[in-house]
């Protein structure tokens, strides 16, 4: 560290440097991000709320209520007219929250994941093949087992493969209302049942679709049912920083009940509020008040509008791909395309691209080129995007 203070434009054109390194959104060729550029109002509000601290409500009683008003409008769009939850980091601390609040009810209630007990039951969740890998951070940390189930062959949750795994000692099912990979979504209303007969615990995970699918219903497309109106369904996560349009970091953790977050409430001795039950102490009230402030000025009709233009991207690149030769993996139910070529591995496609300056992330199960269709991604970028798809095909000697 200097000794010196530094000045402020020498520090700026310092920093000037190092954000030349990095990609905008607006080259157009950030084509496997779930994130994408915060909406100007979004950001403007962020900045004016920056010292704000909701880990200390009492002292920002105005940001608290933005808090709820947030939690309200999203609650509002998931069929739940009295949600409890808060703005988060994101969809990671989300799930880590909802696996928390199923882990302390199943310690109390059922005697398992109790520390206490004469002989300790390791609590166990269920979740797909395709679920978020922040599933694996919250069962490391809260001292879960993971029992991964398999996946039909449309890639949504198997549930007979789900019904097979479920045990006594089962603390939580989850459902993905829009895969991380490929945007599936599961058949939430039967996971719902499965929950229900055998009184476990269920969180939909709808951290990418959660801000498109209830719009796109709005738009006429159909989808199928994944939220609060299924009357089994305990918490939900969506992620304002993905489809919501929210600058980073804003994730939602949404409760059917206030009791979950009882469950994980501790005192919180030197604040001004009694208890906490968020996992962050100290906890950023700007992401809260963004969220609110671009969901009021989006509106249901905004998001609709948003959502479709990027399925009418998504529909136009699955297509012309489909001309050029290459496979699809699945039909796309949400704004995300994944492919391969019969002749050119994956990895090596990956890499081709890249070099021709397209950021494109390959999926894992199974291997393909995915393409996250953002907003920031127009069709122009897509003619070009073939283009070089094409110029590939012919640099490899591939009709
Ligand atoms: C992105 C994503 C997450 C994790 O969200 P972060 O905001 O990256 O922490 C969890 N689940 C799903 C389905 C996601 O797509």
């Amino acid at each position: 560290m200097n000794q010196e203070p530094l000045e402020k434009e020498k520090i700026l054109e310092e920093l000037a440097k190092f954000k030349e390194k990095d990609l905008k959104y607006s080259q157009g060729n950030i084509l496997g991000s779930m994130c994408t550029r915060a909406d100007p109002l979004a950001k403007e509000v962020f900045c004016d709320f920056i010292d704000s601290n909701l880990g200390d409500p009492g002292l920002f009683k105005g940001t608290q209520t933005l808090e709820e008003k947030a939690i309200k409008n999203i609650g509002s769009f998931l069929s739940l007219e009295e949600p409890y939850g808060n703005i988060v980091t994101g969809g990671t601390e989300a799930n880590l929250m909802a696996m928390r609040a199923a882990r302390n009810l199943a310690r109390k209630e059922k005697n398992i994941g109790n520390i206490d007990a004469d002989e300790y039951i390791v609590p166990e969740i269920i979740v797909s093949k395709s679920g978020h890998f922040s599933f694996k951070k919250a069962a490391d940390i809260l001292n879960l087992k993971l029992v991964e189930v398999d996946l039909d062959e449309n890639y949504r949750v198997d549930i007979n493969s789900v019904k097979e795994n479920i045990n006594n000692n089962t603390i939580a099912i989850v459902g993905i209302a829009g895969t991380t990979e490929l945007g599936m979504i599961d058949p939430i209303e039967e996971l719902s049942q499965l929950a229900i007969e055998n009184d476990i615990y269920f969180h939909v995970d709808a951290a990418f679709g959660g801000f498109s699918i209830p719009f796109l219903k709005d738009f006429g497309y159909e989808m199928p049912n994944f939220d609060f109106s299924l009357e089994c369904v305990c918490s939900i996560t969506v992620d304002p920083h993905k489809m919501g349009l929210a600058p980073i970091p804003s994730g939602c953790i949404i409760f059917r009940e206030k009791k979950y977050l009882d469950s994980m409430a501790v005192e919180a001795p030197y604040l001004t509020t009694k208890e906490q039950s968020t996992i962050v102490g100290t906890r950023l009230g700007a992401p809260a008040v963004a969220t609110w402030a671009i969901m009021e000025h989006m509106g249901r009709e905004g998001y609709a509008k948003n959502a479709n233009e990027c399925m009418i991207n998504t529909d136009f690149l699955a297509d012309a791909l489909f001309k050029e030769g290459f496979e699809l993996v699945t039909e796309p139910e949400l704004n995300i395309v994944a492919f391969t070529h019969p002749n050119i591995p994956t990895d090596e496609l990956a890499r081709m691209l890249e070099e021709k300056g397209w950021m494109v992330s390959v999926s894992h199960y199974p291997k393909a080129i995915r393409i996250v269709l953002m907003t920031h991604i127009k069709y122009t970028h897509l003619i070009d995007f073939l283009a070089s798809l094409r110029e590939i095909k012919s640099e490899l000697n591939i009709k």
